[in-house]
């Protein structure tokens, strides 16, 4: 009965998006309606709500956020590495 979480960082191993940002507004109080234009960084394009300051990545060609809230830029890319076969199935990334 061995109790396997992938080495997830969050506190309860919550992975879904909804979940997540649910505790998101659980804890802020806030929810993320206000969110920038898109920042470039590290090759990766995210927002930043204007209300808390947490980040979500975007996608530029959809023109759409996806993925999950993380004030932490450095666990939303690691969540889009862990996830982008299933996002960008034929799309190629810069593998480093
Ligand atoms: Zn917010």
């Amino acid at each position: 009965m061995a109790d396997i979480r992938e080495g997830a960082p969050e506190p309860l191993g919550v992975t879904a998006t909804g979940l997540t940002g649910a505790a998101v507004v659980l804890l802020r109080g806030c929810w993320h309606n206000k969110m920038s234009w898109p920042v470039r960084s590290h090759g990766y394009s995210y927002q930043v709500c204007t209300g808390c300051g947490i980040k979500r990545l975007f996608n530029e060609k959809a023109f759409c956020a996806y993925g999950p809230y993380r004030y932490d830029l450095n666990g939303l890319i690691a969540w889009d590495r862990a996830h982008q076969r299933e996002i960008y199935p034929q799309e190629e990334r810069p593998a480093s």
